[in-house]
């Protein structure tokens, strides 16, 4: 199980996590931010548990490259 979690509040619109992992982020057209899909909201805190441990290392990849580090990603 892979845990993703994205602090969405703080996203400043740079595309990196969209264009590096999209089956797991998506501009929004409404205001710019990233949407991390299927997530639930959480005090601003959008978080997803995604069943297959193969995803890691790609949204890992999108993690390591977000200038302001809002998205945590664990395996469990
Ligand atoms: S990489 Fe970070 S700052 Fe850039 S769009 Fe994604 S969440 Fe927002």
């Amino acid at each position: 199980m892979v845990i993703i979690t994205l602090q969405r509040d703080k996203c400043i619109g740079c595309n990196y996590c969209a264009e590096l992992d999209p089956e797991h982020f998506r501009m929004s057209k409404k205001d710019g931010k990233s949407n991390l899909l299927h997530s639930v909201d959480k005090k601003g805190f959008h978080t997803v548990r995604v069943p297959h441990d193969f995803v890691f290392e790609q949204v890992e990849i999108a993690a390591n490259a977000c200038p302001v580090r809002i998205i945590k990603v664990s395996k469990i």
